[in-house]
């Protein structure tokens, strides 16, 4: 069942792409302010339309030093969020952010931020879902050709992996696997579309461990974590119910792995994760934008 959002989001999202074939930008721009997971620190974006493909990054405080095209090859810790390292410094939990731009068909914005991290806001995708569709969407026509992969790709850590299989449309699956009760085996795939995203996925939030919080908080991060951001996972039962939906773990799995892609930008592949982390998952963003070479075949 879909996650109900509030009406006002109801009435904005009668207008989403249809699917992933075309390109677009944002009409105008739309803020949002909020704690950072990992500083606890106030942090400020402002997102705007780009006039080039792709997502760029500049700083709110020193917008004299121009704007940078986000890539796989910028990220430098993967440990807890995704974090990049820009010509201008670093920026932290990039990924629900660029899965909301993405998700939602966006495929060049200008993403202006004060802070050295992405506000976490309610652990999910859904208020920059909000953002997104209060700032508007403008088309671009068709996509920029994306090349198609001739053969699967795999990334593997451990006994995690995920794969990009050759594909005519975008479609994702995750699963996850946890000894805690709580969220145990879950599995959820779909054929993806910006409406799909924004109902299935974007609302689906963060989750964490509660043995793990204290560990963390003492080791620095999670300053910004709280009961109202974030899933906490006690074993057999959850903290801070209700959830949103009864698979969230594995939808929010979904959405942190297409915030990683998009790093790359969406791929036109059927993707799976199993057992995905953001480490998995840039690896797989690396690969695919490696396979994007002269080997890879253009789209039709
Ligand atoms: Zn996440």
């Amino acid at each position: 069942m879909a996650f109900q959002p509030g009406r006002r989001l109801e009435v904005l999202m009668l207008s989403w792409p249809a699917d992933y074939s075309d390109a677009w930008t944002l009409s105008q721009s739309a803020a949002r302010n909020g704690v950072g997971l990992h500083s606890g620190a106030q942090c400020r974006v402002r997102l705007g339309p780009a006039e080039r493909d792709g997502f760029w990054v500049g700083r709110l405080q020193h917008p004299q030093q121009g704007l940078q095209r986000l890539e796989p090859a910028l990220v430098t810790e993967t440990r807890l969020c995704t974090a990049l390292t820009l010509d201008s410094g670093p920026l932290a939990t990039v990924e629900h952010l660029l899965a909301a731009l993405a998700g939602c068909g966006i495929t060049q914005a200008e993403i202006w931020v004060e802070g050295d991290e992405i506000p976490l806001l309610d652990g999910s995708a859904l208020n920059w879902v909000e953002a997104i569709a209060e700032a508007g969407l403008a088309p671009l026509g068709a996509r920029p050709p994306v090349a198609l992969l001739t053969a699967p790709l795999t990334v593997q850590q451990g006994i995690s992996f995920a794969t990009a299989l050759p594909a005519q449309r975008l479609s994702v699956a995750a699963a996850v696997e946890y000894p805690q009760a709580a969220i145990g085996r879950q599995v959820f795939s779909l054929e993806l579309t910006p409406q799909r995203f924004v109902e299935e996925i974007a609302p689906a939030r963060t989750f964490g461990f509660r043995d793990q919080v204290d560990q963390l908080r003492a080791a620095g991060l999670i300053q910004g974590g709280a009961l109202d951001n974030a899933l906490v996972c006690d074993g057999d039962r959850w903290l801070n119910p209700p959830l949103r939906f009864a698979d969230e773990p594995v939808r929010h799995k979904l959405l942190d792995l297409l915030g990683d892609l998009a790093l790359a930008g969406l791929p036109v592949a059927q993707v799976f994760a199993y057992r995905g982390s953001h480490g998995l998952h840039t690896a797989l963003a690396t690969a695919l934008s490696v396979s994007n070479g002269p080997s890879a075949s253009p789209a039709p």
